[in-house]
């Protein structure tokens, strides 16, 4: 099937339609409900407020587009983004009972594709109106997954002779073309040619190009973009036939290998090995029997393959390791990006209970859950993970770099490993901490200027806590306290608030929040003077207030606690 770039949007405009888009939604694979805000509530996955301005952003950002209305809807709403050059997605219209799939726009980007994959899901015959297409049964300009054609102007020409009637002589291995209705004879004057090789078609000529191409590179030696092309020019070989950039171990940290492999268009894989010959590399990585050539420079040697080559199946990805905060509990409150790092994850490794927050998970993840404790432990654990070439994601709960994952992470690689574990991509996904969610429970606790402190002494001495307490409390800082007790530790928290005590009223205004985000979430208002340690546990949020904070009747618990942005006077 010929390849489709994103997984579409399915577009409803009101619960009537809502079947129908889920059971499109179940024939494309990570597509997602966009429903209007205004019908739909939260009933889709996504919402959007208006639909002109929603389908030219998706248009804009090439994101093939289902939507369930009417064609001329559609057409309307995009009609004024058609004059503008560019890649055009798959755009269809399909009506809401199902019973219509209308492919409008987007013939090279597959939308008949697209269009026979919902029909059939739909039970209907869809509504292809492109000749070619209905002749052969195939866009031929469109070619499958792991093939890309030369020069689509030329391509177009090509069609239309094969429309007048001819036949055509197929050179070279197009396994897909055997489905198609072309009618095919070895003494044809049109040829479709399937080729790495870059010598320009002629008339009478469609060139495909598989990508069948794996440029190694060497353990040292610079590599650009431009080194690579320059060896495939130099090799007569077609650009778009690269599929993959191969580079020994030992460059896993090399920025300059990530930059050549994304300004090439090409997946980047690494070998087993660190330092090796660029050819002993392919040898090693490909398991097709190829082709080698070596460019003039010798750090480059490129692999052809006799077919295209599967990414995936050569040597293995860049290792990543992910830290994410999952905020504080509920996925409302998580970045969407800390919910693609996770569902991209090969392994995920936390403490259990913030593992369990992080689902769903696919079959095939695997779940590291260790103890709270163990944090160094997991920290290098993931590295090691991460060395196989494993995409790992660690969790936290609220911020990764509050007193959680991520510091852990930097300390492991600062104390250990070796350096392979520079070799890893390492990313840091923000998220909601416990501090701002409940301050926004409470109001605006935080509005002004405040300070974060744990109050856990488990990995400072407490002397440092005391101090830092009285120069918090003496700044007139709001304060949030993190980790403010358990049963390990018990008198801390009294021996904290003695100290704000002393420099602030007994009236200030104290805000407790438990379990935020999390089923039985609880949020307690009330005064420095009256707040007892007993109210408190190791899943509380203290946040006392400053000598402007205030409270002012309403909201969810009766008053709302904020800090206003000034200071009297
Ligand atoms: N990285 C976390 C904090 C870890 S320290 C974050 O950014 O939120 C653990 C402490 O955070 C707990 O002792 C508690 O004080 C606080 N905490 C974490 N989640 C909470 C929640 N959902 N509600 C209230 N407090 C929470």
């Amino acid at each position: 099937m010929a390849g489709l770039s994103a997984p579409p949007a399915i577009v409803v405009l009101g619960r009537s339609a809502l079947g129908t888009a889920r059971r499109i939604q179940a024939a494309c694979p990570g597509a997602l409900v966009h429903g209007l805000q205004s019908r739909l509530g939260d009933e889709a996955d996504r919402g959007f407020v208006q639909l002109t301005e929603h389908l030219q952003a998706l248009y804009a950002r090439g994101t093939p587009i289902v939507a369930l209305c009417a064609a001329g809807i559609v057409i309307r709403c995009i009609a004024p983004m058609l004059s503008n050059k560019g890649a055009e997605p798959p755009v269809l219209a399909v009506a809401e009972d199902g019973s219509a799939v209308v492919p409008l726009l987007g013939g090279l980007a597959g939308v008949n594709v697209l269009a026979r994959r919902i029909a059939q899901a739909l039970s209907v015959t869809p509504a292809i109106t492109t000749s070619g297409e209905l002749r052969f049964g195939t866009c031929l300009l469109n070619p499958p997954d792991g093939y890309v054609l030369a020069d689509l102007e030329q391509g177009k020409h090509f069609v239309s002779d094969l429309l007048a009637g001819e036949s055509v002589r197929i050179d070279g291995d197009a396994p897909w073309l055997d489905e198609a209705r072309i009618a095919q004879g070895d003494g044809a004057r049109l040829t479709i040619r399937i080729t790495p090789a870059s010598a320009a078609a002629r008339r009478d000529e469609l060139v495909i190009h598989p990508r069948s191409i794996v440029a190694a590179v060497s353990g040292d030696g610079a590599v650009t973009a431009e080194i690579v092309t320059a060896a495939l020019a130099e090799q007569g070989l077609a650009p778009s036939s690269l599929a993959v950039l191969l580079a020994p171990r030992s460059r896993g940290a090399d920025p300059a290998i990530d930059a050549a492999a994304r300004a090439l268009g090409v997946a980047l894989r690494f070998g087993p090995d660190d330092a090796v010959e660029p050819e002993r590399l392919l040898a090693q990585s490909l398991d097709v029997g190829h082709e080698v050539r070596i460019a003039e420079n010798r750090n480059v040697a490129l692999g052809i393959a006799a077919a295209p080559v599967d990414a995936e199946r050569i040597g293995r990805p860049r290792g990543r390791l992910t830290v994410v905060g999952l905020g504080p509990g509920c996925a409302g409150l998580m970045a969407p990006d800390a919910r693609a790092a996770l569902d991209e994850a090969s392994d995920v490794l936390g403490y259990e209970t913030y593992v369990n927050m992080a689902g769903p998970f696919k079959p095939g993840q695997r779940l590291h859950c260790t103890d709270n404790r163990e944090e160094l432990q997991r920290a290098r654990h993931a590295f090691e993970l991460a060395c196989e070439g494993r995409q790992v994601v660690v969790v936290s709960s609220g911020d990764p770099g509050v007193f959680a994952m991520a510091s852990a992470v930097f300390e492991a690689l600062d104390t250990g490993g070796d350096g392979r574990w520079r070799a890893v991509d390492l990313r840091i996904v923000p998220g909601v901490s416990a501090a701002m969610a409940t301050a926004a429970k409470a109001g605006a606790p935080l509005g002004h200027d405040f300070c974060i402190l744990s109050l856990s002494d488990n990995l400072k001495p407490w002397s440092i806590i005391e101090k830092r307490l009285e120069h918090a409390a003496a700044a007139d800082l709001v304060m949030a306290f993190y980790n403010p007790i358990s049963r390990a530790r018990p008198w801390q928290l009294d021996r904290a608030l003695e100290i704000v005590r002393g420099h602030r009223d007994p009236g200030t205004c104290v805000v407790l929040g438990r379990d935020i985000g999390r089923p039985g979430e609880s949020l307690t208002t009330t005064t420095l003077g009256a707040l007892q340690s007993t109210q408190v546990d190791m899943r509380t949020m203290v946040i006392v207030g400053s000598s402007t904070t205030r409270t002012i009747a309403g909201g969810p618990n009766g008053e709302w606690v904020y800090t206003p942005r000034w200071y009297e006077g």
